[in-house]
């Protein structure tokens, strides 16, 4: 009988004790809105923005009601508007190109390679056509961060980085997030920090900061905020920005400061898990592993790997038959949109291209979370249920 895993995929660990009595001491007092602080209080939605911006060596912080929320607002703040046009990611999900929608604006997308990173030379051949440039780090990859900012800081491009899976990565000792003009996460469930909605927005760069302030929702509370620009920056600011509601609060706040000081010995945790997956199915005929350059600080909270070129029926049979012993992959390959997994050509509201070499990349894209609610030992027998159903589909493909 082979072995069967019998864990969940979407399992988290439970929010830490110490963030729990932090929740139920707001709850106690009720000042659950973020500017709304007794007298001399300083409220914890500011706190844990100040701690986040030191975090990842930021000048300014936002924090805000989601991963996406932030995108968009980034995109306003930068001077996004109606009709223009933003280049990102063809290798993303949905809020990216969403969040590019919500201002109006349409995307333009750059190929993935092998690496699963962002296409350079794609990205170079297309810098005349946005001002704009929304990375999306998606699954945690990050590209050569020195080599994409040389291209748009010589097209003049401004970069906002979606860091949804990079909180706690870097490149180069820079943290993910710190290379382009804006850096937006998220603090959804099934991300870094749980809060199970929320997100944050960093910048070094005062008018961006004052404008997104103003956009969450801040009304002319700005002085309550502590990562925030001197108010001189919101003088003109707050008569033209418009206020679109998107504010973190006080209750999410204080779950998410504990975790944040946790975050560094998650991302180790993380790492050994993702390690005993990759070693695990490291060699496998047929398989390919996406290596992790020298450079790169990665987080590794989900696993990939490439049946590159194989007809989809071939891996939709390795996908079957892993999920038959318990083991939930998920597939870029899909001609449908399935739960959270979508591509480019499923976003149909924008104009949707023809991409051939990302969709042979596409083609070849298994993921799987990785909870950290696994042991070491659970990722060890994922990777052998993996490189076991994986090898008798390759060879069954090799006999006929
Ligand atoms: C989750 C996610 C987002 C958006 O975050 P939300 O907090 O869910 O709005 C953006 N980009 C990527 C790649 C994501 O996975």
């Amino acid at each position: 009988m082979s072995e069967i895993f019998t864990g969940s995929f979407t399992q988290q660990e439970p929010i830490p004790d110490e963030a729990i009595d932090a929740a139920v001491e707001v709850m106690r007092h009720g000042r659950l809105h973020r500017y709304n602080v007794a007298e001399g209080e300083v409220g914890e939605t500011a706190l844990l923005e100040r701690e986040f911006a030191d975090q990842v060596g930021a000048k300014y912080c936002l924090a805000v009601a989601s991963g996406g929320y932030a995108l968009a607002t980034a995109l306003r703040a930068v001077g996004v508007t109606h009709g223009d046009r933003v280049l990102t990611n063809a290798f993303t999900l949905a809020p990216v190109p969403g969040s590019i929608a919500a201002v109006g604006a349409t995307p333009i997308y750059v190929d993935v390679t092998e690496d699963l990173t962002i296409d350079l030379e794609d990205l170079a051949a297309k810098t005349g056509e946005a001002k704009v440039l929304m990375l999306s780090h998606m699954r945690g990859h990050l590209c050569d961060m020195d080599r994409l900012m040389e291209i748009c800081n010589a097209a003049g491009i401004a970069v906002i980085e979606d860091c949804a899976h990079t909180m706690g990565a870097a490149w180069n000792g820079v943290p993910s997030g710190r290379h382009g003009a804006v850096g937006c996460y998220s603090c959804q469930t099934y991300k870094h920090v749980n809060s199970g909605e929320g997100g944050f927005l960093v910048t070094d760069d005062a008018e961006i900061a004052a404008r997104a302030i103003m956009l969450s929702g801040s009304y002319m509370l700005f002085g309550r905020h502590l990562a925030a620009p001197d108010p001189e920056v919101f003088e003109q600011i707050k008569y033209e920005t418009p206020n679109i509601s998107g504010r973190m609060d006080n209750l999410r706040a204080a779950i998410l400061r504990p975790q944040l000081r946790d975050l560094e010995a998650q991302v180790a945790r993380w790492n050994e898990r993702y390690r005993t997956l990759e070693d695990g199915v490291r060699g496998t005929p047929g398989l390919r592993v996406v290596e992790r350059p020298a450079v790169e600080t990665y987080v590794g909270s989900s696993f990939q790997f490439l049946l590159l070129d194989w007809a989809a029926e071939r891996v939709q049979e390795v996908l079957r038959r892993c999920a038959a012993r318990g083991v939930e992959l998920k597939w870029f390959g899909g001609a449908e949109p399935v739960a959270f997994t979508s591509r480019y050509d499923s976003w149909r509201y924008a104009e949707t291209p023809s991409l051939p070499n990302s969709d042979r990349i596409l083609a070849g894209i298994v993921d799987m979370r990785v909870p950290l609610t696994f042991s070491l030992e659970d990722c060890a027998q994922i990777a052998r249920i993996i490189r076991a159903e994986v090898g008798a589909v390759f060879q069954g493909k090799a006999a006929t």
